[in-house]
């Protein structure tokens, strides 16, 4: 019998190839079968709801046995601005307030974006301003995290000069996030460890899956709310020393082929 986590995944490199954006079905299966046996789970992201209800979410839904068996997903989206939960089965979703840049940094952003042939503007977001990179061939993508690396400067010299409330931030290797300084995806902490005590989970220790340091924050977020905390860590670089445990996988694998292994590892898949 393996242990019963309460289970914590980021979704780009983590649920997918960090360059390809697709989900994978396996982890989605897994997912659908931890929330049909009423166990809470959360999904912790930059992203925004529009992009998970695109692939993801479905996908979840069309794997859980009854509609109600949602009530036990948590999604944070958008660096724990906007959240979606279900009540009965019915999708709900909150947005915090007072956070979003000003239109005239929207407007300069997403100009920029229209003039880069490698980059895109997501403009689905509601708090965060995103340029992305396209993706593609090695090659592609190469000269892509170049333009991004040009489009930092330009924005903190241009766009943010007078903007003392808005930072710009690298996300490692695939977007600039233009955000309000109070914005920090381990806020999502809080929220998951309230939603986990609702479902009844009373001492619950959790495994926070991830590839960045946003993600390494997120699990020192819950291990400082006094939580059983386990990092299932499937990126590239090294990681500072923590405390609590970090599992890899055996074998080397990142992403979701990381996530994968160790769900093997841990004799849940
Ligand atoms: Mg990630």
């Amino acid at each position: 019998m393996n242990k019963k986590y309460v289970f914590g995944f980021d979704y780009d490199g983590v649920l997918t190839k960090p360059e390809k954006r697709i989900p994978n079905p396996t982890i989605a299966n897994f997912i659908a079968s931890q929330l049909n046996q009423e166990r809470p789970i959360a999904i912790i992201t930059g992203r925004t709801p529009s992009w998970l209800k695109r692939d993801m979410i479905p996908l979840i839904e069309s794997g859980v046995r009854s509609r109600k068996d949602l009530d036990f997903l948590y999604v944070s989206c958008e660096k724990a601005t906007v959240t979606l939960t279900y009540q009965a089965g019915e999708m709900r979703e909150n947005v915090v307030a007072g956070l979003a840049p000003p239109e005239n940094v929207r407007n300069q952003i997403k100009l920029l974006g229209d003039a880069s042939s490698n980059l895109f503007f997501d403009d689905s977001k509601i708090n965060i301003v995103s340029l992305e990179i396209v993706g593609g061939t090695e090659e592609e993508v190469r000269k892509q995290k170049n333009t991004l690396q040009k489009m930092l400067a330009i924005i903190e010299k241009d766009v943010l000069a007078k903007e003392n409330d808005f930072v710009v931030l690298d996300e490692p290797g695939i977007a600039l996030d233009i955000q309000h300084k109070l914005v920090d995806k381990t806020n999502a902490a809080l929220g998951f460890i309230n939603f986990v005590r609702n479902k009844k989970i009373l001492k619950p220790s959790f495994i926070i899956f991830g590839d960045t340091i946003s993600d390494v924050n997120f699990a020192k977020r819950l291990w400082n709310q006094g939580n059983l905390v386990t990092l299932a860590y499937v990126g590239i670089r090294d990681l500072p020393m923590l405390p609590f445990k970090v599992i890899r996988p055996h074998v080397g694998l990142l992403h979701d082929e990381g996530t994968i292994a160790i769900l093997k590892q841990l004799g849940y898949l």
